[in-house]
């Protein structure tokens, strides 16, 4: 079977983008994959493992590529699409992995030029890994990967995002196209609050620490050390994705407020019925993830124990 595209080029050669290089390649969805990355150490690795043919700039990384992968930071997605844009050629395709849309579909549709497709995308796959070593060719496999496209575009542009979506379905993805607003509110429930619950129960855990002399760190409990390996991502990129999504994620955390403070009235209130209903509830819907596909449920949620493997 043919490649979707000849070439991709992948700007930022960490976790997601060393995992589109390595699985285009052994999956045959690209027949080639330029790479560029702005930290030199990065990119003089990303050489050194494979993720691709390595370039100097942007522009020479772009020149050629059919699609253009931004896989940086959501804060740098302006000025690598302006960059990329610029030099790429008629008919490319300029999409990202960043975790917020609206504010990136509007950074990319500006730094666009005429025959130069956006297609801004987000594939819902990801550890709490970074760097060019992290990346794996199996980490789409099986789940999601949504795509916002402009709803308005004309018979090239649509036939543009069908050839991306193709490009993700043979990376193993199921593709979803949605509006970017609605990503971001989806998002902000299932992905960014999450992660903020996460960063701020370490943060209270750490001060508690001091009072308990080490024994938080001791006896930490699998729930928290649940917590502390999402609280161990990438510091930038989750600043860039609270900065990129603040209507969502304030308008999540105003209802997550709302139900904690009834679950703290229900405690003091010694109300046991409250509880087990919410708890009860909770439970059906980690079922229906399940059922979904979402996740397994395998004791440890099915990873390995060692964290060194
Ligand atoms: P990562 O492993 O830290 O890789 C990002 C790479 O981009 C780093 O090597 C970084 O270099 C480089 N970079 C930063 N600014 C750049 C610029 N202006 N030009 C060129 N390279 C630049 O991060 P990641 O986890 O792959 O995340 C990349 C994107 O994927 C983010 O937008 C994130 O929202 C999205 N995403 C992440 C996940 C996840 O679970 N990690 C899942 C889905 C989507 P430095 O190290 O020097 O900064």
């Amino acid at each position: 079977m043919s490649a979707v595209f000849e070439r991709i080029a992948i700007i930022g050669a960490g976790l997601i983008g060393g995992s589109i290089a390595r699985g285009a390649m052994e999956k045959g969805a690209a027949g080639a994959v330029s790479i560029f990355d702005m930290d030199a150490a990065s990119l003089k690795r990303a050489g050194e493992i494979g993720l691709g043919d390595v370039r100097a700039t942007i522009a020479d990384a772009v020149r050629d590529a059919d699609a253009v992968f931004l896989c940086v930071p959501v804060g740098a997605m302006g000025q690598t699409g302006r960059d990329s844009a610029a030099a790429m050629k008629a008919g490319a395709i300029l999409t990202d992995v960043g975790s917020v849309k609206g504010s990136v579909a509007k950074e990319l549709h500006a730094a666009a030029k005429p025959g130069v497709h956006i297609i801004p995308g987000h594939p819902i796959a990801g550890t709490e890994k970074s760097g060019p070593d992290a990346g794996f060719g199996a980490l789409f496999e099986g789940r999601w990967c949504i795509i916002t496209p402009d709803g308005g575009g004309d018979a090239e542009y649509r036939a543009a995002t069908d050839r991306l979506a193709a490009f993700w379905e043979k990376l193993g993805s199921k593709v979803e196209r949605m509006d970017a607003q609605r990503h971001d509110l989806v998002l902000a429930v299932t992905s960014h609050l999450p992660h903020l619950i996460a960063y701020n129960i370490v943060a209270t855990a750490y001060d508690m620490e001091s009072v308990t002399e080490g024994e938080v760190v001791k006896f930490s409990a699998a729930g928290f050390r649940d917590f502390t390996r999402i609280a161990a991502s990438d510091p930038t990129m989750w600043r860039d994705v609270f900065l990129n999504n603040k209507e969502a994620v304030l308008e999540v955390l105003g209802r997550f407020d709302d139900d904690l403070t009834a679950l703290r009235k229900a405690i003091r209130n010694s109300d046991g019925k409250t509880l087990f209903d919410v708890f009860t509830h909770a439970r059906g819907i980690r079922r229906s993830i399940i059922d979904a596909g979402q996740d397994t449920a395998a004791p440890n949620f099915g990873r390995d124990i060692d964290e060194k493997k």
